[in-house]
């Protein structure tokens, strides 16, 4: 019996690999390409439209095979990281001229979308983060790192919805959970997702993990002990981070608890609804980012988002914030701090490539050229009389010491890799200088040679020559050949010229060659070393690049506070927004024709305004602008308003546009439902709430009703701040119903079929919908208009406001049930004041109210 035909060695060798790194794409090196086969290479042919060929054959069958060259791969990998893939890279580490079989080939490193540092593969502007979730019954434990900082946080968000929202805000480009994990529909949707064992989330396993990263005994100096989840996702995430790095990742020093009780709560809707760095189609356009980023880097860039999406409770941090603005704005120092800004560059992620030894020598010149401005940047700084600029100023002063090694190690303008040398500057080291001067200052020894020859023989034409096939050699006219002495041995003929080698020679050729080399050993020798030199830098350079990041939003905060007119907002102590002139920041950055700027009042007896008016009169507009004009005043900016003061707010709710779900197969009405009721929970006095149009998705009774109870729900039992749009009319009864409600609206002027809208806000109820002058505008039929005019003074004249009195009706019997007798009398018993006696009489007194 003949046995299955065996693998080749190459193949054997490949498939051991791959073994070690079942999940993932495996880029096998060979010669000038990165080869994929079997499976990997049918997959990335699809995902990277490339050709899918055969390969001979091992155990007998051929094999697929796809392959990338070498030299164009950042581009595959980055298309391949974008889709969400990994990708481990095998290089052959073995020399090929000594192994015997296949050359030996080592994983060397594994690319995967959450922990990739080279330049060419990131967003520039955007924080890329690996996430780890961890789910014990209700509860979640959440961790991120941001592996290009080192920021690594952790947090344990206690519901779902909570949950949900931190996946939005903080959008990892790789999440990492346990085979077991129970509520994937979480990111069932999102790419990049990862499977991990279950015992990689171990408790104890985590805490060894981390404090062996950190070097530390226990956990207890970070605040983190008592969050065992969070810690359970921590303990995953640095186990899988360094395994993919395979190198030491000495710029993640701590772990930090992300409370969210210091910020505005934002829950996912409401992420998405307000635009704030994505609109709602996934782009970049349109977005309070958009109109708001205009920093001189991008770590200031990736800042000023994690400001934007987490909004700061704190008064003071938000005042001192905001006196920066105020100094840089109204010094107008933000001329000079930005370009200063924009010498200095992206350093954050610089500073992450040399912590894991992955810089390139471009990225020590710039950061040299970053050092080299920081003295002119402190120069500018220096008037400044605001503490927290000062302390800016403080975090960047010059590195002097770091600026000289840089300045002495490398080169003006290094090339792009040190593989081929050319990067440690002359002077830097003298065992260097000696192996250059040698394989190229050997000139001088040529032109000597070369007299010498000449006089010698007297052979006027010789010359001494050197080409990369031959090496060097002695060139000597056709005419004047038969002068060479015999120890002259031809090497080749031309035309006109005989060339000739000489032992001297030869023996200079082989010095300058083994000197290239040599030089070349060095060199890459004295790169190692410098990151070695660089390494205790690293805290103080994180620290540079993260005031530098803050000095980039402040001076960006206070140039569009200038050039967009914006005013300081002012914080009381008590629940209220009272803006005046008020505009939308990206609905008036995009419109043609002025914006009309409106005012806001809410406070302790005005906690809601019932908002009516035409579609398209402006409605969303105007309550998504008090929310963003909210949000930015609690990051600390300036506002697109005359003049705004408000309390701190806790949350900020949004209702607002219905779309389906189809990912989670849930219907509009049951988004804009799940949704309420999220409000509903957890909406406080302190928090301001959008609602627009709910009801919509259901029968006009069933919508009103809701409408209708939701709205007296947030108005007289948690007395929420709330803006509630709405098309029906009957809600404008409210306000004569309840306190602390008024009705104001959006009008518009109706010119026989044509209408015009007039966007301004006005105190009062709507006069009516203008729904078919609206109708009309979007090109609807005119006889279709037509034929519903006739209807609906039908419908008017037949059936007079059944929906208002319905609701009438309903609101005597207001939907909030009045306390019984018996819970008032309850109310007012005081068991502690009660003797025993009198307990019991109460008892019987309140036996006979039930009756
Ligand atoms: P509604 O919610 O009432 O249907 P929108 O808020 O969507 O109306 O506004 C419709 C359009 O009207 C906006 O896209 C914008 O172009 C314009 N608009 C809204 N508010 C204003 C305003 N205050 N000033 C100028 N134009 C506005």
């Amino acid at each position: 019996m003949t046995s299955a035909p065996k693998h080749t060695p190459m193949m054997q060798q490949y498939l051991k690999l791959k073994a070690e790194n079942p999940d993932i794409l495996l880029f096998y090196r060979m010669g000038d390409f990165y080869e994929l086969f079997y499976d990997d290479a049918k997959r990335a042919s699809q995902l990277l439209d490339i050709s899918l060929t055969k390969r001979g054959a091992s155990a007998g069958e051929p094999i697929p095979m796809a392959g990338v060259p070498f030299h164009a791969v950042e581009g595959y990998l980055a298309k391949l990281v974008q889709l969400g893939e990994s990708v481990a890279i095998c290089e052959q580490v073995g020399d090929p001229a000594t192994s015997k079989g296949p050359v030996d080939r080592k994983v060397v490193r594994i690319v995967t979308p959450g922990t990739v540092t080279d330049e060419a593969l990131l967003n520039e502007r955007s924080d890329n983060l690996i996430a780890a979730i961890y789910q014990q019954g209700d509860k979640f434990g959440y961790s991120t790192l941001d592996i290009t900082s080192g920021r690594f946080l952790l947090c344990e968000p206690a519901t779902l919805e909570a949950m949900q929202a931190e996946l939005q805000r903080t959008s990892p480009k790789e999440l990492l959970f346990a085979e077991d994990f129970e509520a994937v529909q979480l990111f069932e949707s999102r790419n990049g997702n990862r499977r991990r064992p279950i015992w990689e989330f171990d408790l104890d396993t985590a805490k060894q993990q981390l404090n062996q990263q950190f070097g530390t005994k226990d956990l207890v100096g970070f605040g983190v002990e008592q969050s065992t989840f969070g810690l359970c996702a921590a303990g995953c995430l640095i186990q899988y981070v360094k395994d993919t790095q395979r190198t030491a990742l000495p710029h993640i020093r701590s772990i930090t608890v992300d409370s969210q009780d210091h910020s505005v709560i934002l829950d996912a809707a409401t992420r998405r609804n307000l635009e704030l760095t994505q609109n709602l189609a996934g782009g970049t356009d349109n977005t309070l980012a958009e109109v708001l980023d205009k920093t001189a880097t991008a770590m200031g860039s990736r800042m000023l988002k994690r400001w934007i999406h987490q909004p700061t409770r704190s008064i003071s941090e938000i005042n001192q914030r905001l006196n920066a603005v105020s100094e840089i704005k109204e010094s107008a120092m933000f001329d000079e701090i930005n370009p200063s800004l924009k010498q200095i560059g992206d350093i954050e992620r610089i500073i992450a490539r040399l912590a894991i030894r992955s810089a390139r020598p471009r990225d020590l010149s710039r950061l040299r050229t970053a050092l080299e401005e920081l003295p002119n940047l402190s120069a500018i700084l220096e008037p400044a009389s605001d503490a927290y600029l000062q302390a800016l100023r403080e975090q960047s002063s010059p590195l002097d010491e770091l600026f000289d090694l840089l300045n002495r190690a490398i080169k003006d303008n290094p090339p792009v890799v040190i593989r081929d040398g050319g990067v440690i500057a002359t002077g830097y080291n003298a065992e260097l200088d000696e192996w250059r001067a040698l394989a190229d200052g050997a000139t001088e020894y040529l032109e000597k040679l070369e007299a010498d020859e000449r006089d010698r023989h007297g052979i006027d034409t010789l010359k001494v020559g050197y080409n990369a096939v031959h090496g060097f050699f002695i060139q000597v006219s056709r005419g004047q050949s038969h002068l060479v002495p015999a120890h002259y041995v031809r090497r080749q003929t031309l035309k006109n010229a005989e060339r000739y080698i000489i032992p001297e020679l030869k023996e200079h050729e082989d010095k300058v060659l083994s000197s290239k080399s040599k030089a070349l050993a060095v060199e890459k020798k004295l790169w190692e070393e410098l990151f070695d030199l660089i390494m205790p830098s690293i805290e103080q350079l994180q620290i540079l690049a993260s005031a530098l990041s803050q000095l980039d939003v402040l001076q960006n905060l206070a140039e569009r506070a200038e050039s967009l007119d914006y005013c300081r907002p002012e914080f009381v102590d008590t629940p209220q927004i009272n803006i005046s002139g008020g505009r939308h920041p990206v609905v008036e950055h995009v419109l043609d024709e002025p914006f009309i700027a409106n005012p806001v009042s809410l406070h302790s007896t005005r906690k809601m305004l019932i908002i009516t008016g035409p579609n398209m009169g402006g409605k969303s507009t105007y309550m998504r602008q008090t929310a963003l004009i909210a949000l930015l005043a609690h990051i600390g900016s300036f506002v697109p308003a005359e003049s705004a003061s408000m309390g701190i707010l806790d949350r900020i709710f949004t209702r607002i546009g219905a779309s389906d779900d189809l990912a989670s197969g849930r219907s509009t009405f049951m988004v804009e439902m799940t949704e309420t009721a999220n409000i509903l929970h957890n909406a406080t006095s302190n928090s301001l709430v959008l609602m627009d149009e709910i009801g919509r998705g259901t029968s006009t009774y069933d919508g009103l009703s809701l409408a209708w109870a939701s709205a007296e729900w947030l108005a007289k039992k948690l007395g929420a701040m709330t803006l509630f749009a709405t098309h029906y009319f009957e809600l404008t009864d409210m306000p004569g119903l309840l306190p602390n409600l008024a009705n104001v609206h959006l009008d518009a002027i109706e010119h026989g079929e044509d209408i015009a809208f007039m966007h301004a806000v006005q105190e009062g109820a709507a006069s009516k919908s203008y729904g078919l002058a609206v109708a009309g505008l979007a090109g609807v039929p005119k006889a279709v208009i037509r034929n519903a005019r006739n209807k609906l003074s039908q419908l008017e004249t037949q059936s007079p406001p059944t929906n208002r009195a319905t609701v009438k009706q309903e609101h005597q019997l207001s939907l909030i049930p009045e306390p019984s007798e018996v819970e008032v009398a309850l109310q007012a018993i005081d068991p502690d004041e009660l003797t025993p006696r009198q307990a019991l009489d109460e008892l019987y007194r309140l036996k006979k109210l039930t009756h």
